[in-house]
């Protein structure tokens, strides 16, 4: 979704790719969108556990007993990854062990350095928009089974945050809505799906349509909303009411210039001190003028979800100036989108798995209840949260469809 900063038009919603993201990649050079670096030339801040400090780029350069904290923390978690999961991917013997209990549960019984910690909660909040205790640990583990989705997810050369797209990845969407033409209708919620033995009828506030099939690909609890006749089965509806979304504030500021680039910082900052972060540089690629983009994540989107606009942008201005100093207090412009008050979406990044969910509900989250099928990030195996995961998704679905009809 797209807004407007300082006369640019940026995204609202997702706007990093990685390297690895190759359906995401192919799309945008089908349209002509072009990626580039996100900016990291400098030193990163950190503030956490009572520790502050700078680092470059991917390197974690925490106080050297902190960072061997973190490194045998991982060596942990890729322990009981090897324990939880086939080399397959699928659930081995001790995953239900692991799925009763939460992250943060396991955190304190096991990670006694208090900066160690920090990063680790601050690390899911930043990545999944949520709290160590709302993630089961079997969720959190899963990232370290195979490959290391962690380091990828916390990554920004190489990672998650590698590039963005010259005018926002919005543009994507927007386009391949104009080739589809007649066939897209917005402003149009479904509130009920009916299905019978010969199709659907999908009803929604300009009239009703007719198929053989529907593909359902708004997040669980957001597809829990619309009505379904006959009623889902048990484990779907058990599933999706059990599968709650992050929370998310995303903030655009605009700067004359990149200041903070004249002090040797990069833009990017990493704090438990302060309720809006982590942010990072999102300058324009030309013209000199300066941009940060960044978020408030997890609880601290549930607390500022609600509250008056002005002070919440009070906060964020503070919290940068804690670090940038006051030529902070001084953007040319400012926007946000608060994703846990936008009607359909009602949070983000994306679906969080409590304990239990997985081991007992994970193919609910899949399998087609009748004519209703699924897609949508969360379906897809590898890239769930990420627009990646969503395009896969519907690769995914049109591709089961195709073999019924
Ligand atoms: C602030 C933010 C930052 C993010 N950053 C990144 C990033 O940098 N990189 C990245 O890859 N991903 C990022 N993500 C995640 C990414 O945006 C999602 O993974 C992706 O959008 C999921 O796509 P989707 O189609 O599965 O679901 P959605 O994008 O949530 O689309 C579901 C759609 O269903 C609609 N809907 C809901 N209910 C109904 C109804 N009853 N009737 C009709 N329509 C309905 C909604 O309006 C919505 O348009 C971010 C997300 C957020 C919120």
């Amino acid at each position: 979704m797209p807004g407007r900063l300082a006369g640019r038009v940026v995204d609202l919603g997702g706007q990093w790719v990685a390297p690895d993201h190759t359906r995401l990649i192919s799309l945008a050079r089908e349209f002509g969108v072009e990626a580039y670096p996100q900016y990291v030339d400098g030193n990163n801040i950190y503030d956490l556990g009572g520790q502050r400090g700078t680092y470059k780029l991917n390197d974690t350069d925490l106080p050297a007993t902190s960072l061997k904290a973190v490194q045998e923390t991982v060596n942990k978690l890729t322990a009981l990854a090897t324990s939880a999961f086939t080399v397959t991917g699928d659930l081995g013997r001790h995953a239900a062990g692991l799925d009763g209990g939460t992250l943060e549960s396991w955190l304190l019984a096991n990670v006694f350095d208090r900066v160690a910690y920090s990063y680790f909660r601050l690390m899911v909040r930043a990545t999944h928009s949520a709290e160590t205790y709302e993630t089961s640990l079997l969720a959190f583990v899963s990232l370290f089974a195979g490959e290391n989705h962690f380091e990828h997810m916390t990554s920004v050369r190489g990672g998650a945050q590698d590039s963005v797209f010259d005018g926002g990845v919005w543009q994507l969407a927007d386009r391949m809505a104009k080739e589809l033409g007649t066939a897209v209708i917005l402003g149009s919620p479904v509130r009920h799906i009916l299905q019978d033995d010969q199709g659907v009828t999908v009803r929604s506030d300009q009239g009703d349509w007719r198929g053989r099939y529907v593909v359902v690909t708004a997040p669980p609890t957001m597809a829990n909303r619309i009505q379904v006749t006959p009623p889902l089965s048990s484990q779907r509806d058990a599933c999706a009411q059990r599968s709650p979304l992050g929370n998310v504030i995303k903030v655009h500021l605009a700067y004359s210039r990149p200041f903070w680039r004249d002090q040797g910082l990069s833009g990017q900052v990493l704090s438990d001190q302060t309720d809006f972060g982590p942010w990072f540089d999102h300058s324009p690629r030309k013209g000199g003028s300066g941009a940060l983009v960044g978020f408030y994540n997890g609880a601290t989107a549930h607390k500022w979800a609600d509250r008056d606009p002005i002070e919440r942008r009070m906060q964020c201005l503070q919290d940068v100036a804690k670090y940038f100093g006051t030529a902070a207090l001084s953007p040319t412009d400012y926007i946000e989108e608060v994703w846990g008050r936008s009607a359909f979406h009602r949070g983000g990044y994306g679906t969080v798995s409590g304990p239990g969910v997985i081991t007992t509900f994970h193919d609910a989250l899949r399998e087609p209840v009748g004519r209703i099928h699924w897609a949508g990030t969360e379906t897809d195996a590898d890239y769930s949260g990420y627009i990646e995961g969503a395009i896969r998704s519907g690769e995914n679905a049109a591709a089961a469809l195709r073999k019924l009809v």
